[in-house]
């Protein structure tokens, strides 16, 4: 339910009390988000659609806040830049520890509340949760127990079994959502976050939530009195099929665009070892490019608890363990009937017990224990660079790819063949370990893999196997040599997942600028909101239901 304006134009006087209009204007083409905004002449604005709230992302933070502003009253207008609704949310895992004394943590007789939440959440002992923002985590867990009941109002429905302690925390708490349907093309890989995201965009459409798919968001609109950085934000604008269309939002603008793994500048601001080899977790779904964090920032506003980045805890680098293939994410392996295979290209072999493989950097030298799953692991990946001459890039560690022999393909059961790998440059064989270092090669391989540093580290770690005994990097008792044709190399770069640092939110969610101030008009909450490091659909969904009520709440 949202007013469409298509074409017409809105008198300046109707929206602009004064001044002029940060990010657009009519006749005015916009430029990438990346660039700074410049002010625009005043004059008439060309508005096409306008709604009380506009979300911009249609994944597991921006339909709850949807739901919650429509609830209130609010015409609301969803964007999102896929042709689809569910971002990431869509194809994850669905698990959504949420407590406080939920309905269903009472039917297993559970005693919660949101202090406890709270307590668990910022207990000094819990390095993931350890530099939060107290303020942002009381409002969560204030609000876990009614976004739980939210999601089940809305048609959620979660797997009726005893909850599980998970986070470090003292309560069990996790519920499981049951995938939407059988059918790939709902669910888009059989997922179980597909029934949440899918539930939630019904009931959005019911209650007559406007959704504007393949419309992406590229500028944040904001009425400026006198500085590029003043006065309240009006709305946005997207394009679509290569035009700009301009969206108002007379109550507020919720940034729920999902995070910014996928954009290598921005991640870089963080650790500057992220270049680009490193893959990005829900890709090719969608990808978290940082566009609402952009934006925001365009116009003034701040990034939050940004060392929350670095706490080396959880997934924000995954080890993958679905390897060869492109897309190696450890909780997502493509189903080649899935819709999104063709982009995903493969499904990936699956490595149950790493004794079977050896993990060599670009210059084909192990580099780490294969079994290990710590950040030293993946603080290893990210180190591995070694003298690589001339004009080489030396900030990330570079591609890592997983050697082995077809013993390991015996074992493992593997079938080294498409859909399970993907031979464009992703996964390799040969008969000799020479000719196998020869072939690898891919965009991220920038020169060849040396043949004789292949064949050194493969007999040295075979010797490691006859002396029951790694001398270099302590792998438990190596099992098994790397002897028998084929041998093969699979595509094993740690992929990126999280992100736990984003704009800096207020507890209604607000955005604020770098002084401290409010933005009026601009929220955000998700993956795009800093200031908690909590993984995920826990922290997303209570922080987009906040958003969306208070955005709905705040005055025209
Ligand atoms: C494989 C996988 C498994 C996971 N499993 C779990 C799990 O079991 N439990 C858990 O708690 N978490 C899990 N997660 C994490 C969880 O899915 C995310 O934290 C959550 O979806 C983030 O919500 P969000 O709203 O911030 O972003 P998303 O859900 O990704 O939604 C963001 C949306 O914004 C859109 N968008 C981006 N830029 C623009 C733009 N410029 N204009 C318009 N639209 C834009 C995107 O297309 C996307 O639809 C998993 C993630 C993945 C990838």
């Amino acid at each position: 339910m949202a007013e469409k304006k298509k074409g017409s134009v809105v008198s300046r006087r109707d929206f602009f009390r004064k001044g002029a209009v940060v990010g657009a204007g009519a006749g005015m083409a916009v430029q990438a988000t990346a660039q700074a905004p410049a002010p625009v002449r005043a004059g008439r604005i060309r508005f096409d659609h306008i709604a009380d709230v506009v979300v911009v992302g249609a994944g597991a933070s921006g339909l709850p806040a949807s739901i919650m502003a429509r609830d209130q009253g609010a015409t609301v207008i969803v964007i999102d830049a896929n042709h689809d609704i569910g971002g990431h949310a869509m194809v994850s895992g669905g698990r959504v520890p949420l407590g406080g004394g939920t309905s269903l943590q009472k039917k297993y007789g559970i005693t919660d509340s949101a202090d406890q939440v709270y307590l668990d959440h910022t207990n000094h002992r819990n390095r993931e949760f350890r530099f939060g923002d107290r303020d942002l985590i009381r409002m969560w867990a204030d609000e876990n127990a009614a976004t739980f009941e939210f999601l089940i109002e809305n048609g959620v429905t979660f797997n009726d079994v005893p909850p599980a302690i998970v986070n470090g925390g003292t309560v069990p708490r996790l519920f499981v959502a049951k995938p939407f349907s059988d059918n790939l093309n709902e669910t888009i890989n059989g997922s179980p976050g597909s029934g949440l995201v899918r539930h939630l965009e019904a009931s959005a459409r019911a209650k007559g939530v406007t959704f504007l798919l393949r419309h992406k968001m590229t500028r944040i609109l904001r009425e400026s009195a006198s500085s590029p950085s003043g006065g309240r934000v009006l709305g946005i604008t997207a394009t679509v099929e290569g035009k700009d269309v301009n969206i108002q939002a007379r109550r507020g603008v919720i940034i729920a665009t999902g995070g910014h793994t996928a954009n290598v500048e921005f991640r870089r601001m963080f650790d500057p070892r992220l270049t680009e080899e490193y893959q990005t977790a829900g890709e090719p779904w969608t990808k978290q490019m940082a566009e609402g964090e952009l934006a925001a920032m365009d116009i003034g506003a701040s990034l939050w608890a940004t060392s929350n980045t670095a706490n080396e805890v959880g997934y924000t680098i995954t080890k993958t363990i679905h390897i060869g293939c492109r897309y190696g994410y450890r909780n997502l392996k493509w189903n080649p009937k899935s819709p999104m295979f063709d982009r995903a290209g493969a499904s990936g072999l699956t490595v149950q017990d790493f004794q079977n493989v050896i993990l060599v950097n670009q210059i084909g030298q192990r580099f780490w224990n294969e079994t290990d799953e710590t950040y030293n692991f993946l603080n290893a990946c990210l180190g591995t660079n070694g003298n690589m001459g001339k004009g080489a890039k030396v900030n990330g560690g570079g591609p890592i790819w997983a050697i082995f022999d077809s013993g390991a393909v015996q074992r493992e059961r593997w079938d080294p063949r498409p859909p399970n790998v993907d031979q464009s440059g992703w996964f390799f064989s040969a008969d000799t370990v020479a000719e196998l270092a020869a072939k690898i090669s891919n965009p991220y391989q920038l020169q060849p893999v040396p043949a004789r540093a292949l064949e050194e580290t493969v007999a040295k770690y075979n010797s490691y196997v006859d002396a029951g005994k790694d001398q270099e990097f302590g792998k438990p008792t190596p099992k098994y040599k790397i002897q028998t044709p084929p041998f093969y190399a699979a595509w094993s770069t740690p992929i990126l997942h999280d992100c736990l640092a984003g704009l800096r939110i207020n507890r209604k969610c607000q955005v604020i600028d770098i002084h401290g101030r409010v933005i009026p008009g601009l929220y955000c909450a998700g993956e795009s909101a800093g200031g908690f490091a909590l993984h995920g659909l826990p922290r997303v969904t209570v922080f987009g239901r906040v958003a969306g009520r208070e955005a709905a709440l705040a005055k025209a």
